[in-house]
């Protein structure tokens, strides 16, 4: 018998009830899907590293000014998160032309986008996440109009520190996708960043070599799932070590060596 209460389970995540009020503890998954859960996997170790490059990430955002959910790593695949009352829209914000945009509008995939773009799509598995307007948001009311200007200065800053991170690194951010929540104070509410950032909720392609790091080498089955998940949190520093299913093989016998230690080491940025 669990001792927690599981409050959710998404295709990536657990969210379990949490010490206190007003906490939860997220739980991340191996599992894998794509195309509305219409395509099903697992990428071993995912969970472990996407913990890791989520708390990086997250602790990064709340120290520039991104208010968010994350409150601390609690083990190799859960966090503890602020409760939110999570807001029916996924942000996506996009640099270059990949995935949904290409092939709804012919743009070659790889092209650079003349600005940013920023889309929204209504967060509903059964309507498979259908792409909607801010009409649509202000007409059905899932967000009012002071949240979705926060919403939308909060994802063009997410995206100027994510693309500055990643460059320094030598990938390139393609695109990614935001979740955002409410935490109330009384009759008020405020609006945070939530849920994850990570390679399944990012397109991450190596500068050099327009290597696919991210999801999509499970979508289209280019295999090599977990090393790419594994190279981009070894260049953020995050190189995870073994147990609980975490990935632990390291190509070169100097990376074992440094996998082995008891914790992710402060990798080629020295970010601790
Ligand atoms: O599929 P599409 O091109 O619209 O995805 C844009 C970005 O949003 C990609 O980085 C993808 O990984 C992310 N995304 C996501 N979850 C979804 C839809 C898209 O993380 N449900």
């Amino acid at each position: 018998m669990s001792r927690r209460r599981q409050i959710y389970e998404g295709k990536a995540k657990i969210l379990y009830e949490g010490p206190e009020p007003g906490t939860l503890i997220q739980y991340f998954k191996d599992d894998a899907t794509a195309f509305n859960a219409q395509k099903k996997g697992t990428i071993q170790g995912k969970g472990v590293i996407n913990n890791r490059i989520s708390e990086f990430v997250f602790t990064r955002l709340n120290h520039i000014g991104v208010p968010n959910h994350f409150i601390r790593r609690l083990n190799m695949r859960e966090q503890l998160v602020r409760q939110v009352e999570i807001v029916p829209i996924e942000v996506v914000v996009r640099n270059v032309a990949a995935g949904s945009i290409s092939k709804r509008l012919g743009i070659p995939e790889g092209e650079p986008l003349p600005h940013t773009l920023i889309e929204y799509y209504y967060k509903d598995d059964a309507l498979g996440d259908p792409m909607i307007a801010e009409e649509h948001i202000a007409c059905f009311g899932w967000a009012n109009n002071d949240e979705m200007q926060y919403i939308s200065s909060m994802a063009i800053r997410v995206n100027d520190f994510l693309c500055g991170m990643f460059a320094a690194i030598n990938i390139r951010l393609v695109d990614f996708k935001l979740e955002f929540g409410r935490i109330w104070d009384g009759d008020y509410s405020r609006v945070i960043l939530a849920d994850e950032i990570s390679p399944d909720s990012c397109r991450l392609w190596d500068m050099t070599t327009g290597e696919k790091l991210d999801k999509d080498r499970f979508r289209r089955d280019l295999g090599g799932e977990e090393e790419a998940y594994q190279e981009v949190a070894r260049r953020l520093g995050r190189r995870c070590r073994g147990g609980d299913n975490a990935v632990n093989r390291s190509r070169k016998p100097s990376e074992k060596r440094a996998a082995d230690r008891p914790d992710c080491r402060a990798g080629p940025l020295g970010w601790g």
